[in-house]
């Protein structure tokens, strides 16, 4: 039990909610984040059980914790628990970011700005004007489509192994800008600038079945899982001809950037922190 005439200031704490969550590298992410803000923190790991995730995240909250991130399979649970979202959380029916303030948990999704920022300041690609094909139509896209398509590209072009999914996903974004729905196997006249694969195919070493036509000779490939290997997916659009074949492992360094700067208004520097990482990953 903490002494009560212990008053040394204590960090203020925060955790990552998932599972699994083992294997979850936010901890040492936002700890390096803070070392580069002169920030001193807690950021520990949680595992979500079944059925368990709402009474995990009050526990954390009424024991003084100030913030959480929620991994899979959990973001749309912390949407729903949320008393106050952003309009993107409430499109996207999902958030990875908590702040309990006072009494009250307010949710916001950084998915979408870890995606872009990847893209645009890690790998140089510029979304504005651009033609872009996104596979898949689960969790992860969902977070990504408002703020894709924010950035501008002529076209978003979205497809997944279930069309109806992404039809969906197509009507729901129309208002934000130009989404189209494809079936996933579509031969297309030219291929596109950019190929994200959000789908979680890469983590059975499978490939979704599109057709070859989506790469040429210009296209960056995006692979939203991140491993120590290239993934199946990039290693078959590299033997398309892709110009170029890159993991999501940057996103997830910038989604975290994200959530920090609403925890503690500070911008980091991401690059030192995926270079840091990168050979622990
Ligand atoms: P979901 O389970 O919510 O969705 C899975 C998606 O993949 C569905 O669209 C599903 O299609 C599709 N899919 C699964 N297997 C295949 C296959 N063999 N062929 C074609 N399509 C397939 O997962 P998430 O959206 O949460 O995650 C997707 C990926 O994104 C994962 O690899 C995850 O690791 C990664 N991710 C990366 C992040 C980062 O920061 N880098 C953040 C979040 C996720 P269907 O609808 O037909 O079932």
């Amino acid at each position: 039990m903490k002494d009560p005439f212990d008053f040394t200031p204590q960090s203020p704490r925060f955790s990552v909610i998932g599972n699994p969550i083992e294997h979850s590298l936010s901890p040492q992410i936002h700890q390096l984040f803070a070392r580069q803000a002169n920030i001193s923190l807690e950021y520990s790991t949680t595992l979500g059980e079944p059925g368990g995730f709402k009474q995990a995240v009050e526990h954390f909250k009424a024991s003084g914790g100030k913030g959480m991130n929620v991994t899979l399979p959990f973001k749309t649970q912390a949407f729903q628990l949320c008393d106050k979202t952003s309009d993107r959380a409430k499109l996207a029916q999902s958030v990875n970011t908590l702040s309990f303030d006072n009494d009250l948990v307010v949710g916001e999704t950084t998915d979408g700005q870890g995606l872009v920022q990847d893209l645009q300041n890690n790998h140089g690609f510029t979304i504005k004007g651009s033609r872009v094909l996104i596979i898949g139509a689960g969790g992860a896209v969902r977070g990504v489509l408002q703020t894709l398509l924010e950035a501008a590209p002529k076209q978003l072009t979205i497809c997944n192994r279930t069309q109806g999914v992404a039809m969906e996903l197509a009507h729901l974004y129309a208002d934000i800008g130009p989404i189209t729905a494809q079936t996933i196997n579509h031969s297309y006249d030219r291929p596109f600038d950019l190929v994200i694969n959000g789908t979680s195919a890469s983590l059975h070493n499978e490939l979704p079945q599109v057709d070859d036509s989506i790469i040429g000779n210009n296209t960056l490939a995006y692979d939203m899982m991140y491993a120590s290997k290239p993934s199946i997916f990039m290693k078959w659009a590299l033997d398309q001809n892709a110009k170029a074949a890159v993991d999501g492992f940057g996103m997830l360094v910038e989604q975290a950037a994200a959530s920090f700067n609403i925890w503690h208004g500070v911008k980091v520097q991401t690059q030192p922190v995926v270079a840091a990482l990168r050979q622990g990953v």
